[in-house]
């Protein structure tokens, strides 16, 4: 493989907090490596309509702190074909760039393995997504900010509902993976938690409810996640309670997209910063075609293959946590 002299960062797909750190830990370890760094903007679509300029060590300052991405994000509708990708390619050989970093979910991983095979130009993967569903890390950025950004919200909502006895059902992101409502529901004492993963059936849900009013419990709190297995979404869910259990007032609440944004977590600061530093150092060790990951507080790469082929399982211990929590 040639010499890396110039890379390009791009932050694609859904946004997550702590994209900014792990920019910054690109365009750092790069500079610190001997590197020019280029930020490519709204993701592919940049790289198609040369949205490139160069970044140096003073270009990310103050970001760390800042959720989004100031490398703005997008859905390109033209990498999808062939003739997109070669334009993009392109440009990409205008600047002279000859490896690129990726910080983007699974859907921007697939496009970054059809560019390789295209045209061989390195490409090493970041995983920055909320949902935590990516194989081949325990961790992606953002996803611990998300969660606690729902642990601070049902707090809230915890209040009003212990005032008024109600029972409110929460929907919280993850239309394929159950990961922020069964975190986010323990961490915040859901008295349920649906995910795409189980199905619990609405009448085990109807008899638990029952159960808990029966022991003195008055108010509660339902997690339900966007695509939950029972198939019904979260109004449909909430009257078929509400019609069964009428002493209960219901509510429903969805918390939407604030749970992408805020102030990222040290958590997700730290863990960006780490991967950003081990891709430069992973591409200048010649490692292409991979994902950084985390695996026991280790830095880890896999193929980008299995990260978006792979299917990172729910922890059946976590379900049971739960379930023995909720009496
Ligand atoms: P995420 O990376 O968060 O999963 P998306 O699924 O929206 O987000 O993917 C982000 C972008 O990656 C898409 O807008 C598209 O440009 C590119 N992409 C996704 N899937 C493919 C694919 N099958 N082929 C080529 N490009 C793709």
């Amino acid at each position: 493989m040639n010499k890396i002299r110039k890379i390009g960062v791009l932050t694609s797909g859904g946004d997550a907090p702590g994209m900014n750190a792990a920019v910054r830990a690109v365009v750092r370890s790069s500079v610190f490596n001997g590197i020019e760094c280029f930020g490519i903007y709204k993701g592919y679509q940049g790289m198609i309509d040369g949205l490139i300029k160069p970044l140096n060590a003073r270009s990310v300052n103050n970001i760390i702190n800042k959720g989004g991405t100031i490398l703005k994000t997008a859905r390109c509708k033209e990498f999808y074909s062939k003739q997109g990708r070669k334009k993009a390619f392109k440009k990409i050989n205008e600047y002279q760039i000859d490896a690129l970093v990726v910080i983007g979910g699974d859907g921007s991983f697939t496009g970054a393995i059809k560019f390789y095979e295209e045209h061989k130009l390195p490409i090493i993967g970041i995983p920055g997504t909320i949902d935590n569903d990516i194989f081949g890390t325990s961790f992606t950025i953002g996803f611990d900010t998300a969660i606690n950004t729902v642990v601070e919200s049902i707090d809230k909502i915890r209040d009003t509902a212990i005032s008024h006895n109600r029972l409110f059902f929460v929907e919280v992101m993850g239309r394929d993976a159950g990961h922020i409502a069964l975190n986010a529901g323990i961490g915040a004492g859901a008295e349920e938690i649906l995910i795409p993963e189980e199905d619990m059936g609405l009448d085990r849900l109807l008899d638990s409810l029952r159960i808990s009013q029966k022991s003195g419990k008055t108010s509660s709190i339902v997690m339900i996640a966007e695509g939950d297995k029972t198939g019904k979404n979260i109004f449909e869910i909430a009257s078929y309670v509400e019609n069964n259990m009428p002493d209960y007032e219901v509510r429903v609440s969805v918390l939407g997209h604030i749970q992408r944004g805020g102030r990222p977590t040290c958590f997700d600061r730290v863990l960006a910063s780490r991967m950003g530093v081990y891709a430069i150092d992973s591409l200048l060790k010649g490692s292409h075609n991979v994902m950084v990951g985390i695996n026991n507080q280790k830095m880890v790469l896999s193929p980008l293959v299995d990260a978006v082929k792979g299917k990172t399982d729910i922890n059946k211990n976590l379900i049971r946590v739960s379930e023995i929590l909720s009496i």
